[in-house]
């Protein structure tokens, strides 16, 4: 395939323009599935963080706040139009900055990125609110209110599709952001600061900062000014939000790590869980927070899946994310994949079994490639069951009973989604409902409806964000009691 851009420098965007750092500085981006340098990205700190904020008030206080529903809705509309327009460049500078294959960024990050504008353009042009006659003579109206500057925070695994998911609901809300896309993964967020203003939005009300997280993150996570803040990424980075944030009592949408159990019984339809299996596994390189790390079969099929996963896993495609036949690119960074092998040898140590994988991917000489990984002959106290890997690795363990696989299930601080396998449908329903986590599936995987809330249990974050849960967190919701 022709690539259509190479890469490119990034600056900050503030207050609807593309400015240097005050005292001139940058950090190579680095391509992971070739190790060159892509461009120069600006290194903000508190200096420009301060700019941010202040461009985000005045903006805020300027208009923004008091904009009509219907004007808000037509620009998220013109911002997700203007995404797909941009499609193959936007798909191009995730891939080149993320190491993902490229039919992935195509076919899924950058159009549900797009889709997050469209749907939050069209359920605030259908919201009503809440009204509530009272016996004592009163009605009772809620009423929502915008809440002034939001800091986002943001990972980079899924970088313009998370930060869409949460920008288009704070939009919405008549929000104004100051947001940092990953150190590793600037270029889209970059490009977005140019489509915002295409469509209309009044400058200053979305800003973006480049640089690390103990800098700028810290900066907008302390920022009196800044009312809440929506992160997503590391358990341990979101408990130093929550110490950086709590002076100003800020509030919190935390999306977190996962460690989730992908739970298969005996009356599966085989093909279909090893199918889906593969996918939840090693898709985006197993940097999904909703990836399925810990499988659980069911013991009269497990020597069978077994033996089929492992054939189907050797037989993905690790290599080069530009070619349509990849199934499996780079990791994000050299330090990312060093710390992946080094779970692999953590397991290792630990007396498991590595079935396929377990090391860099052959014939490959530059890029951050780890081959698909099973691991079997693991037992609770092993690091790669407890603790998130973020990467192509998965172990593989037997069961017997409905009873057993809860408690394994459930024995984690992480509590972000399941999957459970089976054709009955009563036990389905029942060991769903006792499964800690926030979503779970039966039958399927990675299948989202924007209404419906999404977030994690127990350390896999705080709050729900979808649909009308997204838009309480980025509003005051307040109560108008009228006695009649
Ligand atoms: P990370 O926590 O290292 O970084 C996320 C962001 O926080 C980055 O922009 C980073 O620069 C910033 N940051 C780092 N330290 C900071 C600090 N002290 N103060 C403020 N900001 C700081 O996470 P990551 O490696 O980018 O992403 C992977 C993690 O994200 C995994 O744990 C994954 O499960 C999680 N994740 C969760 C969800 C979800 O929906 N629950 C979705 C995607 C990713």
């Amino acid at each position: 395939m022709e690539t259509i851009v190479k890469g490119m420098d990034c600056l900050h965007f503030i207050d609807g323009r593309y400015v240097h750092s005050q005292k001139p500085k940058t950090f190579d981006n680095i391509n992971p599935a070739t190790e060159e340098v892509l461009g120069q990205v600006a290194e903000g700190g508190q200096a420009e963080v301060e700019l941010a904020v202040e461009a985000a008030k005045r903006a805020f206080n300027g208009g923004w706040k008091h904009s009509k529903l219907s004007e808000r809705a037509a620009i998220l509309r013109r911002i997700g139009d203007l995404i797909l327009q941009r499609k193959d460049e936007l798909a191009m500078l995730e891939t080149l900055d993320t190491g993902k294959p490229l039919w992935l960024s195509t076919n899924v990050d950058i159009p549900r990125a797009a889709g997050s504008y469209h749907f939050y353009a069209n359920f605030i042009s259908t919201m009503g609110t809440e009204a509530y006659p009272s016996e004592a003579g009163a009605m009772n109206f809620v009423v929502r209110r915008p809440l002034g500057v939001v800091g986002m925070i943001n990972p980079w695994n899924l970088p313009l599709l998370l930060l869409s998911a949460k920008l288009a609901p704070c939009l919405a809300m008549g929000n104004s952001v100051v947001l940092k896309p990953a150190r590793w993964t600037p270029m889209t967020a970059t490009l977005l600061g140019e489509i915002c203003k295409e469509a209309g939005l009044p400058d200053g009300v979305v800003n973006i900062v480049n640089g690390a997280g103990r800098s700028v993150g810290e900066a907008i996570s302390e920022h009196p000014d800044v009312r809440a803040i929506a992160f997503t990424g590391e358990t341990t980075t979101g408990k130093s939000i929550m110490k950086a944030g709590s002076a100003s009592l800020k509030r919190l949408s935390f999306e977190l790590g996962g460690k989730n159990p992908n739970i298969i019984f005996a009356d599966c339809d085989l093909d279909e869980v090893i199918d889906t299996s593969l996918r939840s596994s090693f898709i985006n390189q197993g940097a999904v927070c909703l990836c399925g790390s810990r499988i659980y079969v069911q013991r009269p099929i497990y020597e069978a899946f077994l033996e089929k996963f492992i054939e189907r896993t050797r037989q993905q495609t690790v290599g080069d994310p530009l070619q349509p036949n990849t199934n499996i690119g780079a990791l994000i960074s050299k330090q990312h994949y060093d710390r992946v092998l080094d779970y692999i040898q953590s397991a290792r140590e630990d007396g498991c079994v590595i079935e396929t994988g377990g090391n860099r991917a052959d014939g490959l000489d530059r890029g951050f490639y780890v081959e698909p990984t099973i691991i079997t002959g693991v037992d609770a106290g092993c690091r790669v069951v407890n603790e998130e890997i973020f990467g192509p690795v998965v172990t593989v363990q037997p069961f017997d009973t409905e009873e057993e696989v809860i408690a394994l299930a459930n024995d984690t601080h992480y509590g972000l989604s399941a999957s459970i396998w089976t054709k009955d449908s009563s036990r389905a329903f029942r060991v769903a409902h006792q499964i800690e986590a926030g979503l779970t599936w039966v039958n399927t995987w990675f299948l989202r409806d924007p209404r419906t809330p999404y977030g994690g249990e127990k350390q896999s974050g705080i709050g729900r964000q979808g649909g009308m849960f997204s838009l309480d967190f980025y509003s005051e919701v307040s109560t108008i009691c009228i006695k009649y």
